[in-house]
């Protein structure tokens, strides 16, 4: 699905810095053998995320949903010298793909992957995070906000992607289990004085949310 004109797009992608070599190989890769391509963040936003971590200097970012790898290792572009970042990802048949490429950029030793089901892996984590990202299952987002935020620190960050489902959270025809999911954790972070927060409509939409 497109989310900008195409000639917008691909404007926006040649006047941005050009995508890390190796992150075009794993998005080659992904889009050959691994289902669903289309949920890898891409050039544009996978650089969003790279700028925010640089911004940040994260010393401890948790990733729930890895996927092939792709914002796992955009965000650890920011990591500061002792940082570390966490991921989990409940589909063991990627683990083979995503350690390669973790590999192959030098990672190996900042990343800590997880393979499990999140909402049990969490709670496992002794950590205290300065950048969450929420990308996996959409009907557990809510949950997965809620067992992380003790473990954020004030002034940290959760960013969750794909908050706009596609345009489906403003079409009174969807109805379905995600979309109505979504909507209610935007409700939930509209509502929550314990932090400031923007829906960015970059690509599908990333609810920006900090911690006060
Ligand atoms: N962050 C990745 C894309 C993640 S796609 C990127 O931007 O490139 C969503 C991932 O969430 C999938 O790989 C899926 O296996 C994982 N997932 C779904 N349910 C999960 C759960 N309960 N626990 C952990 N991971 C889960
Ligand atoms: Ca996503």
């Amino acid at each position: 699905m497109d989310f900008l004109p195409p000639d917008i797009e691909q404007y926006v992608q040649e006047h941005s810095t050009e995508e890390m070599q190796i992150l075009q190989e794993l998005a080659r890769e992904t889009h050959a053998k691994v289902l669903r391509p289309r949920m890898l963040s891409g050039h544009i936003q996978g650089l969003f995320l790279q700028m925010i971590s640089k911004l940040i200097r994260p010393e401890r970012i948790l990733e729930i949903g890895t996927y092939t790898g792709y914002s796992a290792i955009c965000l650890a572009q920011g990591l500061n010298e002792n940082g570390i970042l966490h991921t989990i990802d409940i589909n063991d048949e990627l683990e083979s793909i995503i350690r390669k490429y973790f590999d192959k950029t030098g990672l190996a030793n900042k990343i800590s992957l997880h393979i499990g089901n999140a909402l049990n892996i969490i709670p496992s984590l002794k950590e205290t995070w300065d950048l969450v990202f929420i990308d996996a299952d959409k009907e557990n987002y809510l949950n997965y906000y809620n067992l992380v935020f003790n473990q954020v620190k004030h002034g940290g960050w959760i960013i969750a992607d794909n908050v706009l489902w596609s345009g489906k959270v403003v079409d009174a025809n969807e109805d379905d289990l995600e979309t109505r999911a979504i909507r209610q954790f935007n409700e939930f972070i509209h509502a929550d004085e314990r932090v400031e927060h923007l829906l960015l409509p970059l690509r599908d939409g990333l609810m920006m949310i900090r911690k006060k």
